[in-house]
């Protein structure tokens, strides 16, 4: 299936007040298409509401007005129901620390979503296996997590965001933890995955570099979002 096209519509968020800190606005009034099938990134410096963003789109957080398109679902307006499985169903992540389970081998943390989503242990099995080899993982299935260097620990996040085929894959800093000819090793395989499978991808970074790797780049700064114009 194809991958999501995504469409933001007059979207502003805010972190509510506590006891001890007064409210964050984080994202003011952001409209922006992602067509389908694109690898978008948002560019920005920390602070500057990417990972909010990325939140957004991945149906994790709701925005505080405005809608949230994936197709013609408006996800701002979804029960908490319908977001926990669409995330299941179509939506991957892959987060600048990993965010591996430690007492999961490579193989148990590849399947993992799709245990979490009922699928037979035949479709984990032929699943995990393919993923294994896509990701060139395939000498350290039973390993653990402490066992592999973060470049390998990055591998097995994009197989784990990529097995049950989501529409979405939507990736935070990948790189961001890693000496730069591994971040790059990563960045070519987010892109083999993202043609394998045709999805759309968005992926948050503050380095030119990692950018450059996209074919939408959207400048994040101060909690707006630009579509930056091919050469400049
Ligand atoms: P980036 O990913 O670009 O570094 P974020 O989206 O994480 O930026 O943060 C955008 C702004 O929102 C920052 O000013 C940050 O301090 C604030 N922020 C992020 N998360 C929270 C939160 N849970 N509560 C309050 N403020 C937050
Ligand atoms: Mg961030």
């Amino acid at each position: 299936m194809a991958g999501f096209a995504i469409r933001l519509v007059g979207v502003q968020h805010a972190y509510g007040a506590t006891d001890d800190v007064g409210e964050v606005t984080a994202l003011e009034q952001i409209d922006l298409s992602i067509p389908s099938g694109s690898f978008a990134v948002l560019m920005g410096p920390s602070g500057s509401g990417k990972s909010t963003l990325l939140n957004l789109i991945g149906a994790v957080d709701r925005p505080s007005s405005g809608s949230v398109f994936l197709d013609d679902t408006d996800i701002a307006r979804a029960s908490e129901r319908e977001l926990t499985l669409l995330r299941r169903s179509d939506i991957g992540f892959v987060f600048q620390f990993f965010n591996l389970i430690p007492t999961l081998s490579v193989e148990e943390n590849i399947g993992f979503p799709l245990a979490l989503a009922g699928s037979s242990r035949e479709r984990i099995t032929s699943r995990t296996r393919e993923v294994l080899r896509q990701i060139g993982l395939e000498p350290r299935e039973k390993h653990y997590p402490n066992q592999l260097s973060g470049g390998e620990m990055q591998r097995v996040a994009i197989g784990r965001a990529v097995v049950h085929r989501p529409r979405l894959i939507l990736a935070d800093e990948p790189t961001g933890n890693l000496d730069s000819r591994t971040g790059e090793q990563i960045l070519d395989l987010l892109r083999a995955v993202h043609e394998a499978h045709e999805s759309t991808i968005v992926m948050a970074t503050h380095s030119e570099r990692a950018a450059s790797y996209g074919d939408l780049i959207i400048d994040v700064i101060d909690g707006t979002a630009a579509p930056r114009i091919a050469g400049t």
